[in-house]
């Protein structure tokens, strides 16, 4: 419970780090400012699930496709797509008090992560597609990124110790929405035109 698959082996993740705010399509369709500094904010590992759950404490979860890297002891070692799933409307609450986000965003199952490709090192040209019932919803790459990942691993570097086993979610591209019970959701993530990785799940109830 709580691990990811890398290659054929399993793991226990640590800390998983994501950045908001770092698609400029996706700031705007949220409303929010475009940040002077990166945004970032942490998941712990109890989030990591299995199941793309639709709801959470009565309220439905909205998805956010992500390009997901995963460290090793010498950089990223693994590239997969994951999904930060985000309790949308109480995320709105805390905002707006200026509370954390943990509630919104850091709950049982709130992380769900193919498994990852085995790297050595960050490949380039990194991209993402979200398809829901067979339509896209979500596509984005690193040239739209505010924060390319090579930034993101500097930028977390400056205050926070990156160890083997994290996760870092690097932001999702714009087309974000609700879970619909019943949805089927495929994530990819690519390298140029080669896909390096690829995650399934059906929404439930
Ligand atoms: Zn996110």
């Amino acid at each position: 419970m709580n691990t990811v698959r890398i290659g054929e082996t399993r793991l226990q993740p640590g800390k998983i780090v994501c950045v908001g705010r770092n698609f400029v399509a996706h700031i705007e369709e949220l409303g929010n400012q475009r940040p002077d500094e990166m945004v970032v904010f942490c998941k712990p590992a109890s989030a990591i699930g299995e199941r793309l759950a639709s709801r959470f404490e009565g309220e439905t979860l909205h998805y956010e496709g992500e390009i997901c890297l995963l460290i090793g002891e010498r950089g990223v070692a693994g590239v997969g797509f994951g999904l930060d799933l985000t309790r949308r409307e109480l995320q709105g609450r805390l905002k707006e008090r200026g509370l954390p986000w943990e509630r919104a965003k850091a709950f049982d199952g709130a992380a769900l992560f193919s498994p990852f490709q085995p790297v050595n090192g960050l490949p380039d040209a990194l991209s993402l597609e979200l398809e829901i019932n067979g339509e896209q919803r979500q596509q984005g790459g690193v040239e739209s990124m505010l924060y390319p990942p090579e930034s993101i691993l500097e930028e977390i570097g400056r205050f926070m110790t990156l160890q083997p086993g994290d996760i870092i979610m690097t932001g999702t591209p714009a087309g974000v929405g609700e879970i619909q019970p019943g949805d089927r959701f495929i994530g990819r993530v690519f390298a140029g035109g080669e896909m390096l990785a690829k995650g399934r799940w059906i929404a439930e109830s």
